[in-house]
């Protein structure tokens, strides 16, 4: 009998079907390797979540089997969930060194020590476990940004990471047998443009202004921090950082050596007012308006530090990202309306995206050349139309696998196959709560948030079970009492009229009576205003 060949699986817990929680585990040898882990921030409907992780239950129940963690870079889509992860299993991690920077600053902030942090240089490989590990350097929208090949059994696992091809084109892999690659801008035809396109608009602004300038960009893009910084000092701005991640990332990328900012060029933000208005450039976050960010803050005049001056510039150097058009605008509005130049993205170049184009994506399925391949980092019609790409660049439909979070996938040198789904999901996590706010809690956001509350108390004696005061009724929400004086005295009534029945009839068990309250006060406000108020009933007893 012929021997079985040599198999490798692939189980995405994250990143498909969404922009964000990347996570993808790759199964060689009975080891796993998760690339990347990053968290996704939440839905409209999340109400008073902070961010969303990926479901580790597989991770939990697999921790003996893990190598590692290997980040493609430091972007929070594929880190932010770490510091989570790592508590529930603790591996050690790899990535480059301005990624680890960026992580050591993350597990720090979050109490985490012990845990073991591993620099690795682009084109070097490495074992991890049983297998040879490759970080390829690739272009993307934060520096020291990477691709990760992972060499099986059953041939190459290629992860593209983020990339775009910008000068510097990535090095072709031999023999692949899968690759996954990103989607993100799939959909967008021709090349993304060059970030030296940006800095050409930044001079060109930089000279022709004489006010303050405030640059507003993702304080992870040190490429574009750095473009700021060059046409500050070329014409003789001072450059001052502002907004908390700002000052972290440009502390830590200097550091590294990741950004040059010359001598004396940057001051402290209490500082600014002693130089003149020509003579000033402000870097902070806020790109997409952000309530609690430093831009933000400026433009409804509650920054701690710094006030804008009508004759000031903001420029935007970013696009919203889906799904922040709205927040965006109404910064946009609120600066216009304070006598602020507002620069942003509908005016001037002022952004390059770091996600590769359709052509760019041609050339890394040109380049790479895989036997199989799995569209990810998407939402499903980016997978579907990276799908489509393949497709028409020739790859044989049965060669393309479209996965989900929580598939499993299973690969030879022959062919692929989907085997029995995995646990996978999100996580919500709500200040130090993680995963304790589910469906229910978030029902109950929605209905607060929607109709209010009123809350009936009343006081009941120990001996005779009578109403000995009360009812009382407390609003949150729902209407103002003092303008409500009728209906309010009305709802007591009825709440009267419910207990006495109660009382006629011998009802004594207090989830009856307040079930019988609950409902008869719930169609009554209902007749009377069309709203639906949460209804808590409280029985004290003396
Ligand atoms: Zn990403
Ligand atoms: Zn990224």
């Amino acid at each position: 009998m012929a021997k079985p060949l040599p198999k490798v699986k692939i189980i995405p817990l994250g990143g498909l079907d969404e922009i964000g929680k990347n996570m993808t585990v790759v199964e060689s040898r009975g080891e796993l390797f998760i690339i990347d882990s990053g968290l996704i921030f939440p839905e409209d409907e999340m109400l008073g979540i902070d961010i969303v992780i990926p479901d580790i239950s597989f991770l939990k129940k697999n921790k003996e089997r893990i190598r590692g963690i290997l980040l493609t870079h430091g972007h929070e889509d594929h880190i932010g969930a770490l510091p989570y992860v790592l508590r529930e299993v603790n591996v050690p991690v790899y990535g480059t060194r301005l990624t680890m920077g960026l992580v050591e600053y993350k597990l720090k902030e979050h109490g985490l020590k012990n845990v073991k942090l591993n620099v690795i240089a682009t084109g070097e490989s490495l074992m991890i476990g049983k297998s040879k590990v490759e970080f390829i350097a690739v272009n993307h929208s934060i520096p020291d940004a990477s691709a990760i090949a992972i060499h099986t059994d059953a041939g190459i696992v290629f992860h593209s990471g983020d990339f775009k091809i910008d000068h510097t084109p990535i090095i072709g892999k031999k023999g692949v047998l899968l690759m996954m690659c990103e989607s993100t801008n799939v959909a967008r035809e021709g090349y993304s443009m060059s970030e030296r396109t940006v800095g050409a608009t930044f001079d060109d602004i930089f000279m022709s202004t004489k006010s303050r300038i405030i640059v507003a960009t993702f304080a992870s893009n040190v490429h574009r921090i750095q473009q700021i910084v060059n046409a500050a000092s070329k014409f003789k701005r001072k450059v001052c950082v502002s907004g908390r991640s700002m000052v972290n990332v440009v502390r830590v990328a200097q550091e590294l050596g990741y950004l040059k900012i010359p001598k004396n060029c940057l001051i402290d933000i209490k500082d600014v007012n002693k130089y003149p208005d020509n003579k000033i450039a402000i870097i902070t976050t806020g790109s997409q308006g952000e309530a609690m960010s430093a831009l933000s803050r400026l433009s409804s005049a509650s920054h701690r530090q710094l006030e804008l001056k009508p004759k000031d510039t903001v420029i935007i150097s970013a696009t919203p990202i889906p799904g922040n058009e709205k927040s965006v605008s109404r910064v946009v509005n609120a600066l216009f309306k304070k006598g602020v130049n507002v620069i942003y993205d509908e005016l001037a170049d002022i952004h390059v995206s770091g996600h590769a184009c359709k052509e760019e994506l041609k050339f890394m399925h040109a380049l790479i050349k895989p036997k199989f391949f799995m569209p990810v980092h998407g939402e499903f019609r980016h997978l579907k139309l990276h799908a489509q790409l393949a497709s028409e660049m020739g790859m044989k439909d049965k060669n393309i696998f479209m996965g989900h979070n929580g598939a499993v996938l299973e690969f030879n040198r022959n062919g692929g196959r989907f085997l029995p789904n995995v646990q996978a999901g999100k996580i919500l996590v709500d200040g130090l709560g993680v995963g304790d706010v589910g469906n229910i809690v978030l029902r109950d956001r929605k209905h607060l948030s929607e109709d209010g509350l009123i809350v009936i108390v009343m006081t009941m004696s120990k001996e005779t079970g009578l109403i000995v005061s009360g009812p009382d009724i407390v609003s949150r929400g729902f209407v103002y009492v003092r303008e409500s004086e009728k209906l309010m005295d009305e709802a007591k009534r009825n709440v009267k009229r419910v207990l006495d029945n109660c009382e006629k009839n011998n009802i004594t068990d207090w989830t009856t009576i307040k079930t019988q309250v609950r409902e008869s006060i719930s169609s009554y406000l209902y007749e009377k205003t069309k709203r639906n108020p949460m209804i808590l009933p409280i029985i004290m007893e003396i």
